[in-house]
């Protein structure tokens, strides 16, 4: 029967005469249904974000909240009864957060909230003062004459725009990456931005940034969004305006940290695998609720309830807690080049990582013969006010280099209009999670692990 299916799909696609045709039966679609709904009963994945928040909290790479996550992690997969628990290692370089303070000086003086960027070096010792001098955008800085900001501070005032699918982060966060490096080659002696972030309240969004070889190492700090009003207000009175900045940080020595991975074995074919991904690490100046605490609990919520089936699914659910994210992706290169001799053992994958809001869209990225099996996953999904957006899901930060070897993914795109309220700020906490919002994204998470490691056939390797 399979191969007469096999040949008729040929016909169609011209592939291999034993190619068989992806399809997944009634009887599953039937228990992905009734895992859906226990989701939405289940309380596990918003008990998993409290007790990492409570328990833990900050995690930022290389700290001893990152060696503490690790523990919880490991215990925590144990305790829900995953088949197989363990870690593998991932080493990177650490950076410390010492004080950091801004005032105006001149003419208004003022204090204004600041926070320093990601691997930003410190001011000299007494800290540092000089004049403003800004710019709207990153590209206006790159496009501005040599010379222009000798001996001053760049400020770059651009705004993020708010969006449902964050849509506002790429264009705005090239300043915070590459801001230091630009406004070094203007002379400038330290840059500070306008928050990444589309909130108004008095405090400061952190985040990663980048130097160049060759190009001199200045300091770089985010303003909280009114203190970049307020500092466009006295600029716009026309008179020099003057800044100290205080900031100390440092580069650390390198650090060995770990990926968390679970394992829920597969009855038939347990060396093929479903990934399901959030990040373990987080910023340092909230408790990693939102970023990325929901995308750790919605994944392993998800696992476990299959695990509760009285059957293990035909393939293995991975559930993987990636070590430093936040500072280059460290833990997702690492587990893709660590296991890159059985990736094409991979059925497909998809990580968690835009906060706790629900899912309203469904990106596949899958050989075009799985779309069918695509439709009628998406059909259980439908209860939960989700629908199919298109076959080119990016899948997560973390599933980038996995990606780049043509494995399938899915992004389950979340309701993202306030999560840049709160990103990589100290407000990022477990208050700002809804309990209901979180438990439909472990529904959606569930259907497709459970569709995935139950169907016949794949969604194809070496997808471009
Ligand atoms: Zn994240």
């Amino acid at each position: 029967m399979k191969a007469l299916i096999g040949l008729s799909a040929c016909l169609f696609v011209g592939a291999s005469a034993f190619a068989q045709v992806p399809t997944i039966d009634d009887k599953h679609l039937k228990i992905a249904a009734e895992l859906r709904d226990e989701a939405l009963k289940s309380s596990i994945g918003y008990e998993v974000v409290e007790s990492l928040t409570t328990e833990v909290g900050p995690r930022m790479a290389g700290t001893p909240g990152d060696a503490a996550a690790v523990k919880w992690g490991v215990a925590k997969l144990q305790e829900l009864g995953f088949d197989k628990v363990w870690t593998e290692p991932v080493t990177f370089p650490t950076w410390k957060r010492g004080s950091e303070k801004a005032e105006v000086i001149s003419p208004y003086p003022q204090p204004l909230v600041i926070t320093a960027l990601g691997f930003s070096v410190g001011t000299p010792e007494g800290g540092l003062s000089a004049e403003i001098i800004e710019f709207d955008t990153l590209e206006d800085l790159v496009n501005a004459p040599e010379g222009i900001a000798e001996g001053k501070i760049i400020f770059i005032k651009n705004r993020m725009k708010r969006a449902r699918d964050g849509s506002g982060y790429g264009p705005a966060v090239s300043a915070r990456g590459r801001g230091a490096v630009e406004a070094a080659k203007k002379g400038a002696v330290a840059i500070i931005i306008r928050s990444i972030g589309t909130d108004s309240h008095r405090m400061a969004h952190t985040g990663m940034m980048r130097y160049e070889e060759g190009v001199k190492r200045i300091p770089a700090a985010a303003l909280s969004a009114p203190d970049a009003d307020l500092l466009e207000n006295m600029i716009r009175r026309g008179k020099p305006v003057t800044v100290k900045l205080e900031i100390e940080a440092e580069d650390g020595p390198d650090y060995t940290s770990q990926n968390v991975i679970g394992e829920i074995r597969g009855s038939e074919k347990p060396d093929e695998y479903i990934i399901l991904g959030a990040h373990l690490d987080s910023w340092d100046l909230g408790t990693g609720a939102l970023d990325d605490g929901a995308g750790i609990g919605i994944t392993v919520a998800a696992a476990e309830l299959i695990a509760r089936l009285p059957e293990r699914p035909k393939r293995s659910i991975r559930v993987i807690m990636f070590a430093n994210e936040e500072q280059g992706l460290v833990g997702g290169k690492a587990y893709a080049e660590a296991h890159k001799d059985e990736l094409s053992r991979i059925i497909t994958a998809a990580e968690s990582d835009f906060g706790a809001g629900k899912i309203w869209r469904v990106d596949s990225r899958v050989k075009q013969e799985a779309i069918p099996v695509v439709e009628k996953m998406v059909k259980v999904m439908e209860p939960l006010g989700i629908s199919y957006g298109n076959n080119r899901a990016g899948g997560g930060p973390d599933l980038i280099p996995l990606r780049g070897y043509g494995i399938s993914v899915f992004s389950l795109r979340q309701d993202g209009t306030d999560y840049f309220d709160y990103h990589h700020t100290p407000d990022d906490t477990f208050d700002k999670i809804e309990k209901e919002s979180l438990d439909q994204n472990t529904a959606a998470y569930v259907v497709l692990a459970y569709i995935a490691a139950q169907m016949e056939g794949d969604f194809g390797f070496g997808i471009e």
